[in-house]
């Protein structure tokens, strides 16, 4: 069963092993996304496909910059 990402709700690709084997079908945590792309809020259990799972971490990034930055 193909699990759907809860941000883009596009599939989220499985990562397989060197074997060919699924390795990890979960996704990512989008943690501190709280709502999808249609603004709808997030589930507590919600996953994300590994495309969201970067605009989440450049997120996180840009916003840990702007910390920096307040405290310089
Ligand atoms: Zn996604």
């Amino acid at each position: 069963m193909t699990k759907l990402c809860d941000v883009c709700k596009e599939e989220i690709e499985p990562l397989l092993d060197q074997q060919g084997n699924i390795a990890w079908d979960k996704g990512h945590n989008p943690w501190p996304l709280t709502k999808d792309n249609l603004g709808n809020d997030l589930p507590d259990d919600a996953r994300c496909c590994d495309e969201c799972n970067s605009n989440v971490l450049i997120a996180r990034m840009l916003d840990m910059k702007r910390l920096e930055q307040k405290e310089a």
